[in-house]
């Protein structure tokens, strides 16, 4: 086994809740194009997927049936072994059950918001009760958390989540930034989140808007992880649309100038700590 502390874990974040066919017409709405572009940035480097579904509305939903179309997609390219995330989001779903209703499928992970935040014109509502239930789902189907920090104070709540065992070390987090409401894509905001993770965890960045390159390169050279994808983004570059494969590569390209190394998904799975495939 080569050396894993240079390797670098690539996210594709391929859907999200927000952009719509009207907004860029590369967004993957349904199961199949959602596992068509996992796949392609699968081949390419990406090592995990971060998956959002939606209805048949293009509308976004945590809806179980959606879920296990998408995973019965991913299971038709049986070369494919990236890393599955279910998104327990608060956009899609009301209830905290109607949220982690796809838990039960045993995904590799799921993403976990720590705490409470805005996005720009409604509520990113994780009350401890819903953090709980969450974490007691992914606990109780053997499926690894992403803490999603959209503001600083889940860094901290993920400790006392940790503390109280509902969650186990080592713990993963997604530093978010530039969602508007919640903490901002500034340099300032990274590294005061980066200086506060605790010892032994592992982190990436997931940065929102014009300067989300420069601090996915800061992560990179802070030794952390990269999700990037029409969910951060939909613009590759001013006035040019992206493409989830596009954004990809790019990020493949950085790190493999600054020395870095891309994670296959069985060495991103060692870094993570899953004990399972997927399929
Ligand atoms: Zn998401």
């Amino acid at each position: 086994m080569s050396d894993l502390s240079n390797k670098v874990i690539l996210t594709i974040a391929p859907t999200g809740n927000v952009p719509t066919r009207q907004l860029t017409p590369h967004v993957p709405i349904t199961p199949s194009e959602i596992a068509a572009d996992a796949y392609a940035c699968w081949k390419e480097g990406a090592s995990v997927v971060h998956i959002h579904t939606r209805d048949s509305a293009g509308l976004p939903t945590s809806d179980i049936e959606v879920n296990r179309q998408v995973m019965a997609e991913l299971d038709k390219y049986p070369d494919c072994d990236i890393i599955r995330q279910v998104s327990t989001g608060g956009r899609a779903g009301k209830s905290y059950t109607e949220r982690g209703q796809m838990i039960c499928l045993s995904p590799d992970m799921a993403s976990l918001a720590t705490g409470s935040s805005n996005f720009p014109s409604k509520g990113n509502y994780n009350d401890p009760e819903t953090v709980s239930f969450l974490a007691g789902e992914m606990a109780k189907y053997n499926v690894k958390p992403e803490i999603e920090v959209f503001d600083t104070a889940m860094i901290w709540n993920a400790l006392r989540l940790a503390e109280k065992g509902e969650i186990k070390a080592p713990l993963h987090f997604n530093l978010v930034l530039g969602v508007g409401g919640s903490q901002p894509a500034t340099v300032d905001a990274l590294m005061y989140c980066y200086q506060h993770l605790p010892p032994g965890c592992t982190w990436g960045v997931s940065a929102i808007g014009k300067d989300h390159v420069q601090l996915s390169t800061i992560a990179l050279a802070l030794g952390g992880n990269v999700r990037v994808g029409i969910e951060d983004n939909i613009y590759f570059a001013k006035g040019v649309l992206a493409t989830n494969l596009a954004l990809l590569q790019r990020m493949k390209n950085i790190a493999l100038a600054m020395g870095k190394e891309i994670a296959t998904p069985a060495e991103a799975r060692l870094i993570l700590g899953l004990h399972k495939k997927s399929n």
